[in-house]
């Protein structure tokens, strides 16, 4: 669909959802909804802050505590989890394009990836929560110990506008399928996906007050959310600065949960050996222009052997003409807008630092489409990178990819591992002894073996080192939402 046929059916109404009911903020403060693809105003969004979390946390209290959907058989629950997964998709054509005029990314991939993966995550957690069993334990005759899952209670979400949907969805999904109940403070730079999911999960049947959405800024609304006295568990997706400032929040609060998925500065590693070079470097290129380079495991440290640096550079730029940014609500857009002004300028900043500090500038480097009023910047290549550059070193978070050189496998380990951060790896091979010796020693969260690009639901998510704690995605991201009770039965055995 074009942007003016959808936009005729869009709900751009930008007030919380707490309780059940579409309210303003309590001060009655709101704040401009900026689109970057042209930069008009979509429209006004809340400006929420203590009051209305307390109200948000307050609802989701009472309602776990009255067990209206904490109480529910799993097997009810999941009949619910499906029906809005089912509403999301019927949905999936206004959600996709609410999400590219809202944060820049082409439609055609918010239709085909984040609606699909949102959808998808919300079943998979439905389906599951009914098929995962408590625990005996193999204790004496004399006592029976049951090992069983409770949820935590009340669970705040904080996430990122990068992929607004599928980042709450990875949280709110295995929280709500668990029966906690959930606070949601999505990015002020991606508000509006969040507040349609919570219309309809109400419409799929979530009673009032357990999925709450609570609009922003992250000091004014995150902030009394990772302090709240009345939060069991909070799950932040976003930068490493403030990932450690919520697990502070945390412990100057009531020692809540907190779990933090955060930025990466991924290596891609590239032998000569390697056994497709066409495929890795259209997977090369494509992984780091994918979501105009606005992705945490984004592989931006590509490393690739001396000997077919040349080669592999020769290739890699006949394709960057294909990745010219262009109005992301047009069908056949593969590169839209960066997310706003100020992420625009970081990336220039961080083109002026690979310049100033030496690198070649090989493709791209300029803001493009200013006309438009959008936030555009070219798909941008540095050759001649060294580890000490600030564009190896720091998460950029735009379309720029950085080439380094290595000699041997220990050599191109050492690198890779010398990053604060340890998100994804990738490494492509035909020995298998060096896929694997590689693929140990690299200190990532997920490594890829002679591909960047598979994902699913079945998998976890998350980083090494200060790529954050815990992990999405799976049943692992139960744990995260779970507390485990033991209960101690006597047995006084009459035989
Ligand atoms: P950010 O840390 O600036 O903001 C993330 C969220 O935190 C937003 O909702 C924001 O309003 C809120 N926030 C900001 N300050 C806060 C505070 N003081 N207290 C509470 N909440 C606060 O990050 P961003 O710019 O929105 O997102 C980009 C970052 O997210 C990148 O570093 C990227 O790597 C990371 N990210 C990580 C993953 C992952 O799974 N590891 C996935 C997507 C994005």
């Amino acid at each position: 669909m074009q942007a003016t046929e959808t936009t005729k059916i869009m709900n751009f109404d930008g007030r919380s959802v707490i309780n059940g009911k579409r309210v303003a903020a309590i001060s009655g403060a709101s704040f401009d909804c900026i689109s970057p693809v042209d930069g008009r105003v979509l429209t006004q969004v809340a400006r929420c802050e203590v009051a209305d979390v307390n109200a948000a946390v307050a609802a989701a209290r009472t309602a776990f505590e009255d067990h209206r959907w904490s109480g529910l058989a799993p097997a009810q629950r999941k009949r619910v989890m499906i029906r809005f997964a089912d509403l999301v998709q019927k949905h999936g054509d206004e959600l996709a394009m609410l999400e590219t005029l809202d944060m820049g990314k082409p439609v055609k991939y918010a239709r085909s990836v984040d609606v699909n993966s949102a959808a998808n995550c919300l079943r998979w957690y439905g389906e599951a929560v009914d098929k995962v069993y408590d625990e005996i334990a193999p204790t004496p005759r004399t006592a029976l110990a049951l090992i069983t899952r409770e949820p935590v209670g009340v669970v705040g979400v904080i996430v990122p506008w990068n992929y607004p949907m599928i980042m709450a969805s990875w949280k709110i999904a295995p929280a709500l399928a668990a029966g906690n109940s959930v606070v949601l403070k999505p990015s002020e730079k991606s508000p509006l996906t969040a507040l349609r999911l919570a219309d309809l999960a109400l419409e799929a049947g979530i009673p009032e007050g357990v999925f709450n959405v609570v609009t922003g800024y992250g000091p004014e609304a995150g902030s009394p959310l990772a302090l709240h006295m009345d939060v069991d568990c909070i799950a932040f997706t976003g930068s490493t600065r403030v990932g450690k400032q919520i697990h502070v929040m945390a412990g100057q609060s009531n020692l809540k949960r907190a779990w933090t998925e955060l930025g990466g500065k991924s290596p891609n590693i590239v032998f000569a050996d390697c056994p497709n070079l066409d495929r890795a470097v259209e997977s090369a290129v494509g992984s780091i222009f994918f979501n105009q380079g606005e992705s945490c495991n984004a592989p931006s440290r590509l490393f690739v052997e001396a000997s077919i640096k040349d080669r592999f550079l020769e290739k890699a730029l006949a394709l960057v003409p294909s990745y010219a940014p262009a109005n992301p609500t047009k069908p056949d857009t593969v590169m839209g807008a960066l997310v706003d002004e100020i992420q625009m300028n970081t990336v220039l900043g961080y083109i002026a630092s690979g310049k100033s500090e030496g690198a070649a500038l090989i493709a791209g480097g300029e803001q493009v489409m200013a006309e438009t009023g959008g936030c555009y910047v070219q798909p941008t290549i540095f050759d001649g990178v060294t580890p000490s550059m600030t564009i190896a070193r720091e998460e950029i978070f735009g379309p720029v990819l950085s080439v380094l050189s290595f000699t041997d496998a220990a050599d191109v380990v050492r690198q890779a591992n010398d990053s604060v951060y340890g998100l994804q790896a990738g490494v492509w091979t035909s020995d298998i002894n060096k896929a694997h010796g590689v693929a140990r020693a690299l200190r990532a969260g997920t490594v890829h073996v002679n591909q960047y690009d598979e994902d699913d639901i079945t998998v976890p998510f998350g980083g090494y080192k200060q790529s954050g704690v815990g992990r999405d995605k799976s049943l692992h991201a139960f744990d995260k939402y779970t507390e485990t009770k033991t209960t101690w039965i006597r047995i006084d055995s009459p035989v």
